[in-house]
């Protein structure tokens, strides 16, 4: 037997570090001693920076991709009565928000290679309550839009791009949030570029206009607009609305982030090439894809278990990878699986056989602009060392 010369690393390797320099926090430190610390001047130019960046028709900055979503939702009319189609293989807040509305989430089933929405279980799933479908673009990978569009199109329904992962991707050449269609995005600590907590909703400017009234009490005067200098102390209510906004804390450190995202994007790239080409060569893994006619944003990296050809299953390869100081993630327990939804809905995990299958063999492998070529380095090391150690020997054997 070959002796291993398999060291793992003496620090932990965190799944998802942000990436906060000290550009970031002195603009943070800066809109702390300015005059305006809630939502203000900065908002409104983040808002106009990311317009300008992706191509948006129009964007309202809010507290949450969450918040993005149920805007969204809310402002399209969804309500008691109503069905809205998605994905179980997502983030909980995709199907939660659907649920407050009153609406019925109808979740289908996801495409083998890109774990997206199947486009053909879209069209099995529309019934004559059909309102809106939540597209996902899972890890950073655009859906396929154009069939997704089409089909809404000729059943007169809403699409809301859940896109908390894709910032900076492209679906055929253009960036998503370009569209019409209304998109969420989120910059959760964990996600590609951060503001702590934040999200954007961007869509065409009489739907923003319309959510941004929502996100804000219904008022239809923004904080800005009554307290500056020749503003008015009156507002109206016209609608029972949330409290969504984002503070001028959130954008000044966003606004950096904004600057610096094509530095990050193209290191993750080079972190997923990193481990593609190590990984691909090893019949126990899959790695991820990318599409043809798409540019993922790489927001994680999926590595997928052939279960077969271990001895172990997923949750021991975590523990194991965790022995070795690597942090890993899982994305996403699907939510026909959580007890809320399994019980209202008398789910069953065979219900959804893709989904509930990769469920079983998917890992987040460490991914942030963050992570070093050292760690890149003792990340690979570590996953080829556990699949060394339980690779199952007779798997070619009938
Ligand atoms: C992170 C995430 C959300 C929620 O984003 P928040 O900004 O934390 O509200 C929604 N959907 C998906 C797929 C996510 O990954």
């Amino acid at each position: 037997m070959v002796q291993s010369t398999y060291i793992a690393p003496s620090k932990f390797i965190p799944f998802s570090p942000p990436m906060i320099e000290e550009d970031d926090i002195a603009e943070v430190v800066a809109t702390l001693k300015s005059d305006w610390i809630t939502t203000g001047p900065k908002v409104r130019e983040f808002e106009r920076r990311f317009c300008e960046e992706f191509g948006a028709p129009a964007a309202l900055a809010v507290s949450s991709c969450t918040a993005a979503l149920h805007l969204a939702l809310v402002v399209s009319g969804v309500g008691p009565g109503d069905e809205v189609i998605t994905v179980s293989h997502t983030f909980c807040s995709t199907v939660n928000v659907i649920e407050h509305t009153g609406a019925t989430p109808v979740l289908v089933d996801i495409e083998p290679d890109t774990m997206n929405i199947n486009p053909d279980l879209i069209r099995q799933a529309i019934g004559p309550r059909t309102k809106a479908i939540i597209p996902v673009h899972y890890a950073g990978h655009p859906v396929d839009l154009d069939t997704i569009n089409a089909i809404a199109k000729e059943h007169g329904l809403i699409v809301i791009e859940d896109a908390a992962h894709p910032i900076s991707g492209k679906y055929k050449g253009q960036f998503i949030g370009s569209s019409d269609n209304p998109t969420a995005f989120s910059f959760y600590a964990t996600k590609n570029m951060t503001t702590a907590e934040g999200g954007m909703l961007t869509g065409t400017p009489e739907f923003i206009e319309r959510a941004r009234i929502a996100h804000s009490h219904g008022m239809t005067k923004d904080a800005l607009k009554r307290y500056e200098k020749g503003g008015s102390w009156k507002y109206e209510v016209v609608m029972p609305g949330f409290k969504y906004n984002m503070t001028d804390l959130q954008a000044s450190l966003g606004l950096r982030q904004l600057d610096k995202l094509a530095r990050f994007q193209n290191r993750r790239r080079a972190i997923v090439e990193r481990y593609s080409r190590a990984f691909g060569l090893l019949p126990e893994l899959e790695v991820p894809s990318e599409r043809n006619d798409v540019s993922s944003s790489w927001h994680l990296y999926v590595l997928r278990l052939n279960l077969d050809r271990l001895t172990i299953d997923r949750d021991e390869f975590i523990e194991q990878l965790k022995s070795r100081n690597i942090g890993t993630s899982v994305h996403y327990i699907p939510v026909h699986m959580h007890p809320y939804y399994r019980d209202k809905y008398g789910f069953k995990s065979e219900d959804l056989p893709v989904t509930s299958t990769n469920y079983e063999r998917i890992i987040s492998l460490p991914l942030s602009a963050r992570i070093s070529d050292d760690e890149v380095t003792s990340v690979i090391e570590s996953v080829v060392d556990v699949v060394e150690n339980y690779r199952r020997r007779e798997a070619h054997v009938r």
